[in-house]
């Protein structure tokens, strides 16, 4: 089985060819990071027109890497939301145009889904699975119950932590995305600053990480207006550790709800982060019967192939879109819990 996937939901357009749903012959990304950095986040217009700009070369560049043709594919797998509409439309319009050309199945895939399959290139999914999915724009706890099977138990009521990251990290005066080097900071700071921790002692499984982003930007600007100068390490660090008790805490609670799970998946943009890894391993000695699967560093970002394994279980169940597949730019998991 051989899968071609699309990624374009936000601001890196991705192709990949996945072998039966577990190795990856190629993951080409092209990121327009450089372009949106001006402006502090990502600009919808120009997102579009990089993805029309990129895509053709970057089908090119997956099939020639992998040593694939077209004639070799078994389908055709493309992100159809949730993310930027004008974004979407470029991947999903690509994906239906090759599809339909080479008469292949067409595999519409949640990108959220994605992230949460990056996973499974490091093992294949135990069910029943317990996912912290933390991205740019999404903070949720998802029970997967079996293939297919999305059910969200919790999930941010306000700011997604990644969003939360970029935004204190532009107030440091840290270029976008800025959570890879908020993290390398918090590594060189302590947690001086004792920043609210949000509903960390509530039941419900939400998070809420406005009240930190307000606390920690308030806090600089009130230093700047009385010309004193705060440590940035520790500001850093100190953000860092609120946001890593909650996302911790609530996910051990969750851990103790849902006794049947077999693992914890970790993924989603801000996975990456070396403090919410380190602390989790620290965390899930604990639990001795519940695995932790964190996804690949390199695989936590928007790319193609974590659809393309994401697809495969679609594949296996038959389940295909056809030429009527739209962008879903709002798509949500089937139902929450
Ligand atoms: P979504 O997946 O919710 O649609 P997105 O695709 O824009 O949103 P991702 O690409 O999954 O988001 O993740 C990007 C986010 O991850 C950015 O907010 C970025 O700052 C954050 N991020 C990346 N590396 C780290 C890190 N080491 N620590 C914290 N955050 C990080
Ligand atoms: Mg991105
Ligand atoms: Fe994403």
């Amino acid at each position: 089985n051989l899968i071609l996937a699309f990624e374009s939901s936000c601001d890196e357009t991705s192709v990949a060819v996945i072998e039966n749903g577990e190795t990856i012959l190629s993951n080409i990304v092209a990121t327009q990071i450089k372009s949106h950095q001006r402006f502090g986040g990502v600009v919808p217009e120009v997102a579009s027109r990089h993805h029309i700009e990129q895509i053709t070369e970057c089908i090119s560049m997956a099939l020639a890497e992998a040593q694939v043709t077209y004639d070799e594919l078994s389908a055709v797998a493309v992100t159809y939301g949730p993310g930027l509409v004008g974004a979407l439309l470029i991947g999903v319009t690509a994906a239906k145009t090759v599809a339909f050309a080479h008469n292949l199945p067409l595999i519409p895939v949640n990108h959220m889904a994605g992230h949460i399959y990056a996973a499974r290139y490091v093992k294949p999914i135990e069910f029943p699975a317990l996912a912290l999915l933390v991205s740019g724009g999404h903070t949720e706890l998802v029970y997967l119950a079996e293939p297919g099977k999305f059910e969200i138990i919790g999930e941010t009521r306000d700011d997604a932590a990644g969003e939360a990251y970029d935004k204190i990290g532009r107030v440091l005066g840290i270029n976008y995305p800025a959570g890879k080097e908020v993290d390398r900071l918090a590594h060189l700071g302590e947690d001086t600053f004792d920043f609210p921790r949000a509903m960390d002692h509530d039941d419900s499984f939400d998070f809420s990480f406005s009240g930190l982003k307000s606390a920690f930007i308030n806090t600089v600007h009130h230093a700047d207006q009385i010309h004193e100068t705060l440590d940035r390490n520790n500001l850093a660090a100190s953000f860092q550790q609120a946001v890593v008790d909650v996302l911790a805490d609530k996910t051990v609670r969750a851990l103790q709800a849902f006794p049947d799970v077999h693992q914890l998946i970790l993924a989603g943009g801000v996975a990456a982060n070396q403090g919410l890894r380190d602390r989790l391993t620290t965390e899930l000695a604990a639990f001795k019967n519940v695995e932790l699967v964190k996804a690949p560093i390199k695989l936590c970002g928007d790319n193609a192939a974590m659809i393309g394994a994401a697809a495969y279980v679609s594949y296996q169940q038959q389940q295909f879109g056809d030429a009527t597949l739209n962008a879903e730019p709002g798509l949500s998991f089937a139902y929450r819990a």
